[in-house]
């Protein structure tokens, strides 16, 4: 685009010269001020700036057109517009603010352009045919151009952010790994320590020391509970990124698993205050991984005891066509409705991070689970009333050839 460019200048500054025409060294004038700004661009470019580049490339060419059309016939003055149409069409891809105004200043050249023409004392003796042709042949190519151009760069930037946000999501993932099983490995030891050393202390004789000791050895046992659930939730995520999840799918029944699951959060119920009701009508059976949909029920009642302690919480589940249907209720906080699609996403929070802890990821492990195991999970909410959260499970086993 440049070196063309700069072969029409010197075209119409010889011919300006050789001829001695006042229209030519009008059209050399509106040339020039083109050419100037392409090796402006042209170093924007250099420098990283594409979107500048494009500005100052599209601005000159419209005053390039503005100036040189007084010269030219009305029929290629008016042809000269085209270029207006190409670079319009290339802007979006550079900043779409720009385009709206680039478009008012275009239209403002259009008008200039027929004002010139149509008012006679303005009317200038106009170029050779040839020159006319190659004005506006060059004009278009430059248009075309920039276009081209502009659809380069933007690719560049494209693969380059994508190449960006890849290695960025890898480093992530791997920390995330690497963290998870650091931090795991003395979690394990430390935990069987506790366990033996609260039945010691049972089997040893009662006295306020005992009962003391025994009361934070339970607390340190949650605690550490509390962590593992963390570290898990770290690791899961990155065997879910990374494809590595596993299931044993299995019919099992639902009722006695969230039964298996609730009795283990009595002791965390009862200092939360909240007290746990289940209901099932009649047996219901889900084909699921048993281990996951353990994971399932204690994320969601752990959420429920978290975000509606003190609160009555009610399981229920039933069969609901070719679906095992488990339905978690609370009475606490509750979601507003702009929130309760995006929890579901990896670490969104809909509450103030110094209220309630929390990396933001039950959910949406939970949410992978139950879509691995073929089912859905939605949440409905009247803020400040409470949360529900429905998860629908096959409870059939579906044949791949089915
Ligand atoms: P975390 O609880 O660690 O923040 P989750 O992924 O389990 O992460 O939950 C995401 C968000 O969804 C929570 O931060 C909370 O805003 C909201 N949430 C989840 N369960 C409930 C619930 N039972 N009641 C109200 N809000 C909830």
């Amino acid at each position: 685009m440049l070196p063309t460019a700069f072969v029409f200048l010197a075209c119409y500054i010889a011919g300006a010269v050789w001829l001695r025409s006042g229209a030519l060294a009008g059209g050399a004038f509106a040339v020039t001020l083109y050419c100037a700004a392409l090796v402006r661009s042209h170093f924007l470019v250099k420098q990283g700036r594409p979107a500048a580049a494009t500005r100052v490339t599209g601005i000159w060419l419209l005053v390039m057109i503005a100036v040189g059309a007084p010269f030219l016939d009305f029929l290629y003055a008016a042809l000269l517009l085209i270029p207006l149409a190409g670079v319009a069409l290339a802007l979006p891809y550079a900043e779409r603010p720009e385009l709206r105004r680039y478009l008012i200043a275009a239209f403002a050249v259009d008008a200039w352009v027929m004002v010139v023409h149509l008012w006679q004392p303005l009317h200038f003796e106009p170029l050779p045919l040839l020159l006319q042709n190659a004005v506006v042949t060059s004009a278009v190519l430059c248009s075309v151009g920039l276009t081209m151009r502009l659809f380069w760069v933007d690719a560049q930037r494209l693969r380059q952010s994508l190449r960006k946000a890849e290695e960025g999501l890898r480093t992530r993932e791997e920390f995330l790994s690497i963290a998870g099983h650091e931090l795991n490995t003395p979690l394990t030891p430390l935990n069987l320590r506790l366990q033996s050393m609260e039945k010691r202390l049972n089997a040893s004789p009662a006295s306020d020391d005992t009962l003391q000791a025994l009361r934070d050895v339970g607390l340190m046992r949650r605690q550490i509970r509390r962590l593992s659930d963390l570290v898990r939730e770290l690791l899961d995520v990155s065997r879910l990124s990374a494809g590595r999840l596993q299931l044993d799918l299995q019919v099992v029944d639902v009722g006695a698993l969230v039964r298996d699951v609730t009795s283990r959060y009595v002791d965390d119920a009862a200092k939360a205050g909240s007290t746990l009701s289940l209901q099932f009508e009649g047996p219901v059976t889900a084909v699921v991984d048993p281990s996951r949909f353990e994971q399932i029920i204690a994320n969601l009642l752990s959420n429920a005891l978290k975000y509606g302690a003190g609160k009555p919480i009610h399981f229920s589940a039933r069969s609901e066509g070719p679906f095992a249907q488990l339905v978690v209720t609370d009475q606490g906080i509750g979601i507003s409705p702009e929130h309760q699609e995006r929890i579901f996403e990896k670490f969104e929070r809909a509450v103030p991070e110094q209220h309630y802890g929390g990396l933001g990821l039950g959910l949406y492990i939970t949410r992978e689970l139950v879509e691995a195991m073929g089912g859905a999970i939605r949440a409905k909410s009247t803020p400040g009333k409470g949360a529900t959260f429905i998860v629908d499970l096959p409870s059939k086993r579906v044949r791949p050839d089915a």
